[in-house]
């Protein structure tokens, strides 16, 4: 008896052929030529081939100012510290309905691009906390589709916003699940050093994850990065902290990033880039040459530090774009990064993936028997394809139900095979 097969499939490892039983929400079976008696299995989806990947995951995301953009007017400089000014302007007219309803919106936009899991940071400077009780029921209501984490941020500094440190702690109790912070908006490098190590012991006396909002800065000396990695050692946090954006990385001399890197390995630190607003924000007092500003990750890659992309801002006082595409940020990323090569664009895909499904310890992940029946169709045969064409989502399963479907580009000119795609492998 399966609840669902889906028939020759091609998986990320590069398998083909594939065919996936479902049971009871979990894949039970995953071979070719799979065999079931007629009448005992209750859906089929034919793949004809295509990639058959586990859902899209966003490492980072800020669901509480998202769908906001040009509340209450638009960010003129488009740089970072305006659109945090911005953000401070429209927090006193957030509602609760208001925040609940543009959290759903992007969600429904979410799941039907298979982005199925989200770690959104909330700011929680507002004593009211108003955007962590409207998450934490958006969190409750979008179960069934999608699963949210939610990092307590304090977007104004945990030292340097009055009350900020109170107000985390009571987003905690309330049932947040990860300790945030943004040592580099501190008032001095040694606030925000001595805020990366009250925010870890929090985390380390709650047996929480960390993730922080690390040197998001064009200055090469913003270091918390090494800060963190040096607290999340000497509390045995490993694997369970991550730095993102770290955008400080491009700017830093080369001989101390060689120091530095070894010592995020040594922590099990994670980087977490975004690379769309990674190169609209950093640079923006630059001339030319003008600074990328996205962190450096095929070197973290090659020194064994995980790195996810994260989506970070969709139409909001940061960045008037985006569409809950993980795709679309995973190509930006391979260009920014100059991953052009087949590997280096395989791990783009698992920066999208793999990698921050990990970063979120999420439970049961992955196309293989035993793990949650949670996958997208991609209108691709492999990752590399996917990303070129930013391949549309044929069906979106979670649970083992089918809970979106898109249409795949078509022309009128009836050529064999599909538009965009061409015949020759590598
Ligand atoms: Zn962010």
């Amino acid at each position: 008896m399966f609840d669902l097969i889906v028939r020759n499939a091609s998986l990320v490892d590069g398998r083909s052929g594939i065919d996936v039983g479902v049971r009871d929400g979990r894949i039970v079976a995953l071979e070719t030529a799979l065999s079931a008696a007629p009448g005992t299995v209750g859906e089929v989806l034919e793949a004809d081939g295509l990639l058959l990947s586990p859902p899209f995951v966003d490492a980072h995301f800020h669901m509480d100012s998202t769908l906001s953009y040009g509340m209450p007017r638009v960010n003129r400089s488009g740089t970072l510290l305006e659109g945090i000014a911005l953000w401070g302007e429209l927090k006193p007219l957030l509602t609760q309905e208001a925040l609940v309803e543009r959290a759903l919106r992007y969600c429904d936009w979410a799941v039907a691009r298979g982005l199925l899991a989200i770690r959104s940071h909330v700011d929680v400077c507002d004593p009211r906390l108003l955007a962590v009780e409207a998450l934490l029921h958006v969190r409750e209501r979008v179960k069934p589709w999608l699963d949210l984490q939610l990092v307590a941020f304090p977007q104004d500094g945990v030292l340097r916003s009055p009350g900020a440190l109170a107000n985390l702690t009571r987003a905690l109790d309330m049932g947040v699940e990860v300790v945030g912070g943004i040592p580099h908006f501190e008032r001095t490098m040694a606030e925000g050093a001595e805020s990366v190590r009250l925010l870890t012991e929090l985390a380390a006396e709650r047996g929480l994850r960390v993730d922080m909002h690390c040197d998001e800065s064009d200055d090469p000396l913003s270091r918390h990065i090494e800060t963190l990695a040096a607290h999340t050692h000497r509390l045995g946090l490993h694997g369970r902290v991550a730095g993102s954006h770290l955008t400080s990385m491009h700017s830093m001399d080369n001989y101390y990033v060689s120091k530095l890197m070894p010592l995020m390995r040594e922590a099990g630190v994670a980087a977490i880039a975004n690379p769309l607003i990674n190169i609209t924000l950093q640079g923006r007092h630059d001339t030319y040459p003008k600074r990328r500003g996205m962190t450096r990750v095929p070197e973290l890659l090659a020194a064994g530090v995980p790195v996810a992309f994260g989506h970070d801002c969709v139409m909001d006082p940061w960045y008037g774009l985006g569409s809950a595409d993980m795709l679309e940020v995973a190509h930006m990323g391979l260009h920014v990064a100059q991953m052009t090569g087949q590997d280096a664009m395989r791990a783009c895909f698992d920066a999208v993936t793999d990698t921050p499904a990990h970063i979120l310890g999420l439970e049961g992940y992955g196309v293989s028997v035993g793990c949650k029946a949670d996958f997208v169709l991609l209108d691709a045969r492999d990752p590399v394809e996917a990303l070129r064409l930013r391949a549309a989502r044929r069906a979106v399963v979670r649970g083992g139900k089918v809970i979106a479907r898109s249409q795949p580009a078509m022309s009128s000119l009836n050529l064999p095979g599909r538009p965009q795609q061409v015949d020759f492998r590598l």
